[in-house]
C-alpha cells in the first residue's frame, strides 16, 4: 500500500509474466516497467515495428464491445480494463506496460494476475504530488440498455453497484471505499463472467480462441459453469466494480467521488470517463496560472477595493477574474512570502491559516452579494460558515482561485454562498457561508 497517498508513484523494478490472449488464444508475454511522473501509464507493443506506445487515456478508446480497446493510429490494444484496474487500484500512476501482442494475458480472468505482477514489482513513491479529480457536484451517464452511473461527491474513492443478469437473475450489491487492501483483499479474484447466449456466437466464429471456463464463469439460465468454484457468493457484481474502476482509470487522475453504478458496461463506464476529462480539461482552462484575464468581465483591484472596505493586511482578493452568471464568480489572490501571516504560522514552515482563506471567501461572496443588489450602501457581515474543509496546505507562491456561488438568499438581508479555494486544480479549501447585510 503507498504510504503516501498525495504523491506518485511507480513501480520499482520490471516484472513480467506469460499468458494466454483471449482473443487469439496466443501466447503473450507482458512486462511492468518503472515510468517518471506524469508519464501515466502505456501500453507499448514490443512486437511491432518501433515499438509504438497508446497512452492509457479516454481520448484513445476505440470500441467498448465486451471488453475496451484503446488505440492510437493504427495501433490498437484490446482488453486493457483488468491491468489498468490493478495498476490504478494498487496506486501506480506511472508506468509501462509492455506486450508482445496485441492483447493482455487474460490470466484467470480476474486482476488477480496483476495484483500478484504489481507487488513483484514492487510500488515506490515518486517525487512528484498526484492529479486529483475532485467531484464537486452529482453527474451521470445511463445507456438505452439500462445501465446507469452517478457520480457524488465525496472525500474518498468509493463505489456502490448493483448488478443483475436477465430477468433480475443473480442481482447483487457492493458498496464499498476502494483502497490499495481492499482491492487486493475484495474485488482483485472475482473473475470475467458471460451469459452463455452472448458468448456463442462468439464461440461459433472462432473470436475468442483464449476462452475457457479456466478464465471466465458462464451463466446459463440458472446454471454456473467453472472450473472452480464461485470465489464470493457476489463475485459478479465484484468483478463488474473492478471493471468500472479499469474503465475510469482512462482518466488519468485519482478521483475522489462515490460512483453509484446500475448495470455498469464498459459503454457506459467509457462515457462517464469521457465527461470527468471534459469537466476536467474546463477546470484546467479556467485554472491554468499563466494566463489570467484582466479587463472585461471582471473587477481589478481598483474596483474590488472601491466594494470592499478591506485594506492591507487584510484584502485576501486580488482580482475578480469572472462573473459566470448572476450568482457565480471566480476571484483571485496570489499569495507571496510577503504575507505578514507568514511570519508567525509558522516561522521556519509557512502555511497560508486556513481562516484567511475563509476571509478570502466571504471577500469574494460579499463582492458578488454587492454586485447583485447593485448598491454599496450596505455592507455584509459574515455571520456562519458550515461545512468548512481544509484539504492542502496553501504556501507561498500559490495562486488561489476563489470561486463563490450564491445558493439561497432570503429577502434583502440573508444571503448563502457555496464557496470553494482551488490551487493548481485541486480544491484546497471549501466551506457554505451565510451573510447578513446592515446599512453602513
Ligand atoms: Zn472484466
Amino acid at each position: 500500500m503507498a504510504a503516501t497517498p498525495e504523491l506518485q508513484h511507480t513501480v520499482g523494478k520490471t516484472a513480467g509474466f506469460t499468458g494466454t490472449a483471449l482473443h487469439t488464444g496466443e501466447k503473450v508475454s507482458l512486462k511492468l516497467h518503472p515510468a517518471p511522473a506524469d508519464h501515466g501509464i502505456k501500453f507499448r507493443r514490443k512486437d511491432l515495428q518501433d515499438e509504438p506506445t497508446i497512452d492509457a487515456r479516454i481520448d484513445n478508446v476505440k470500441t467498448v464491445e465486451r471488453a475496451t480497446t484503446i488505440g492510437e493510429g493504427t495501433v490498437r490494444v484490446h482488453t486493457v480494463e483488468h491491468v489498468l484496474a490493478a495498476l490504478w487500484a494498487m496506486d501506480v500512476d506511472n508506468a509501462i506496460v509492455e506486450m508482445d501482442a496485441n492483447e493482455p494475458p487474460i490470466g484467470d480472468g480476474s486482476a488477480q494476475p496483476y495484483v500478484d505482477l504489481i507487488k513483484k514489482a514492487t510500488i515506490t513513491a515518486q517525487e512528484e504530488p498526484r492529479k486529483f479529480f475532485d467531484v464537486r457536484e452529482p453527474m451521470h451517464v445511463e445507456s438505452k440498455t439500462g445501465a446507469l452511473l452517478v457520480l457524488l461527491p465525496d472525500d474518498k474513492f468509493r463505489i456502490s453497484c448493483t448488478q443483475a443478469g436477465p430477468n433480475n437473475r443473480f442481482a447483487q450489491y457492493l458498496s464499498t471505499e476502494i483502497t490499495p487492501a481492499i482491492f487486493e483483499r475484495e474485488i482483485a479474484a472475482a473473475r470475467t463472467f458471460v451469459h452463455y447466449e452472448d458468448v456463442q456466437p462468439l464461440m461459433e466464429k472462432n473470436l475468442i480462441k483464449g476462452g475457457s471456463l479456466e478464465n471466465a464463469i458462464v451463466v446459463r439460465g440458472e446454471a454456473v459453469l467453472s472450473k472452480e468454484p464461485l470465489r464470493f457468493a457476489d463475485e459478479f457484481v465484484r468483478h463488474k466494480i473492478l471493471d468500472v474502476i479499469g474503465d475510469l482509470a482512462l482518466v488519468g487522475r485519482r478521483i475522489r467521488g462515490h460512483v453509484v453504478a446500475l448495470k455498469p458496461g464498459h459503454a457506459v463506464n467509457a462515457e462517464l470517463a469521457r465527461r470527468l476529462a471534459r469537466e476536467q480539461a474546463q477546470r484546467s482552462a479556467l485554472s491554468v496560472s499563466r494566463a489570467i484575464p484582466r479587463g472585461d468581465g471582471g473587477f481589478d483591484t481598483d474596483e474590488v477595493m472601491q466594494i470592499l472596505p478591506h485594506r492591507f493586511p487584510f484584502l485576501m482578493v486580488d482580482r475578480i477574474l469572472t462573473f459566470e452568471s448572476e450568482t457565480k464568480c471566480v476571484g483571485v489572490k496570489t499569495v507571496t512570502i510577503n504575507e505578514p501571516f507568514f511570519q508567525g504560522h509558522f516561522p521556519g514552515h509557512p502555511v497560508m491559516p486556513g481562516v484567511m482563506q475563509v476571509e478570502a471567501m466571504a471577500q469574494v461572496a460579499s463582492i458578488l452579494l454587492f454586485k447583485l443588489a447593485k448598491t454599496t450602501s450596505r455592507i455584509g457581515y459574515f455571520m456562519s460558515a458550515d461545512g468548512v474543509k481544509f484539504r492542502k496546505p496553501v504556501l507561498p507562491g500559490d495562486t488561489i482561485f476563489i470561486h463563490a456561488e450564491l445558493t439561497k438568499s432570503r429577502g434583502e438581508r440573508l444571503a448563502k454562498a457555496r464557496c470553494r479555494c482551488v490551487v493548481n486544480d485541486a480544491i484546497v479549501s471549501e466551506a457554505e457561508l451565510m451573510f447578513t447585510f446592515l446599512d453602513k
